[in-house]
Parts: C-alpha cells; sequence; structure tokens
C-alpha cells in the first residue's frame, strides 16, 4: 500500500497515518516529524528550517525533495509507505511522481482529509506537543496528567509555536493558495480518494479503512 495524506495542517492527517501505519505495518513518513528532528538535532537542516516553520511558511521545495527522496530509497519503503505532508506543491507533486516512476511504483493513491477551517483552527490551539518525544495530545487526553503517556516525561506538555492562532491562520492561508494545486494534480490522474475528518479519529479510521478495501 503506498499512500499520500493530503488536507490542510490539523485535518488529522498524521494520526491518521500513523494508525494506518501500525495496520499496515509500513513506515510513516512526515516531513514535518522530519524536520521537527532536525530541528531538535540543530542540524544544517533543521537551523534553516526552524524559522520558516515557525512563521507557518513552507520549507523550500528543493530541500523538500531531497528529504522525500533520501527516504523513498531506504529499504523500508520497498513494501509500501504512507507519507504526511507531502506533497504540499505542484513542484513537489512532479519530483515524486518523477522519483516514483524511477523506482517502478504506480499504485501511488491520494486520500484527501478535508474538514471545516474554524474546526480546524479550534482543534490545533488545543492540542499540546511533547518536548520529549513530540507526541500530539488533545487536552482533554492530558487533563488530569502531568506526565507524558508516551515517554512519560514531566510537565513536557507545550503549545508548539506553529498552533498558535495566528500562525494557525497563516498555515491554512498557504494550503488553500499554494497546496490545493496538488489535489488538482492528483485528481486530474483518477487518484483522488476523499474523506470528512471531522469525526472522532476511530470514526474516520473505520471510514479509511473501509474504502482502502474496496
Ligand atoms: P506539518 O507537521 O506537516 O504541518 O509540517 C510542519 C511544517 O513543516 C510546515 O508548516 C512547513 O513549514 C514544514 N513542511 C512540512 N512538510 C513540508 C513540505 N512538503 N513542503 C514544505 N514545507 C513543509
Amino acid at each position: 500500500m503506498r499512500l499520500l495524506l493530503f488536507g490542510a495542517p490539523g485535518v488529522g492527517k498524521g494520526t491518521q497515518a500513523k494508525l494506518l501505519s501500525l495496520k499496515f505495518n509500513i513506515p510513516h513518513i512526515s516531513t514535518g516529524d522530519i524536520l521537527r528532528q532536525a530541528v531538535k538535532d540543530e542540524t544544517e537542516l533543521g537551523m534553516k528550517a526552524q524559522e520558516i516553520m515557525n512563521r507557518g511558511e513552507l520549507v523550500p521545495d528543493d530541500v523538500m525533495i531531497g528529504i522525500i527522496k533520501y527516504r523513498l530509497n531506504k529499504n523500508d519503503c520497498n513494501t509500501g509507505f504512507i507519507i504526511d505532508g507531502f506533497p504540499r506543491t505542484t513542484k513537489q507533486a512532479v519530483e515524486l511522481d518523477r522519483l516514483l516512476h524511477e523506482l517502478e511504483i504506480t499504485d501511488i493513491r491520494l486520500i484527501n482529509i478535508y474538514a471545516d477551517e474554524e474546526e480546524i483552527v479550534k482543534r490545533l490551539n488545543s492540542r499540546r506537543a511533547c518536548k520529549t518525544c513530540g507526541s500530539i495530545f488533545t487536552l482533554a487526553e492530558i487533563e488530569n496528567s502531568d506526565h507524558c503517556p508516551n515517554c512519560s516525561t514531566k510537565n513536557s506538555f507545550y503549545l508548539r509555536e506553529d498552533d498558535k492562532e495566528d500562525v494557525i491562520r497563516k498555515r491554512l492561508d498557504i494550503f488553500r493558495k499554494s497546496t490545493e494545486s496538488v489535489l488538482n494534480y492528483y485528481e486530474k490522474q483518477g487518484k483522488v480518494i476523499s474523506i470528512n475528518g471531522l469525526g472522532s479519529v476511530d470514526e474516520v479510521n473505520v471510514e479509511l479503512l473501509k474504502i482502502l478495501s474496496n
């Protein structure tokens, strides 16, 4: 199975990608996670990306294409993968096509998860990340907890810079302007499956699995 999970920031791509990755035992490749890890590790890439990410803008195409090429050439991608957060521009989509062609991969599908923008703003602004492991939780999930349910670090929750309301609105704006052309690109190829992201995590997952089994 080879999927591209597509949708506005906060629509639930990462959560669904993780569930599918566990179910089908294929890697979950999140370009946002790769960049956040680089920032944490203070690599050259991380230093370049940090400010751009904090402003909610897009990291340059060439950098992103380099990251995806490197990652898809690893052996664990041989049997399938789920890419979350890439491509975000038509140039990235064209370069991804070129790479998949080289790798003789033809069965790619794009899952378009859509949701109302105001709901997305509410959702993102009320989620918290663990500064140690990067896991994301809703406020309700960590209401009575002072440690991360994933890695147990105490008092590690924070509101990501790019989950603050002004930055969220900017990310949504960028998504609308530069990312929706990606959807058209895949629609022309008949590779898009659309799904409403506004149910609970389980509801969306059940729906997704149903669609994928068809
Ligand atoms: P995400 O966690 O997918 O929302 O990504 C967080 C941030 O990483 C984005 O707001 C961008 O700054 C950057 N980023 C992630 N993926 C890409 C991409 N494919 N192209 C450009 N920038 C990206």
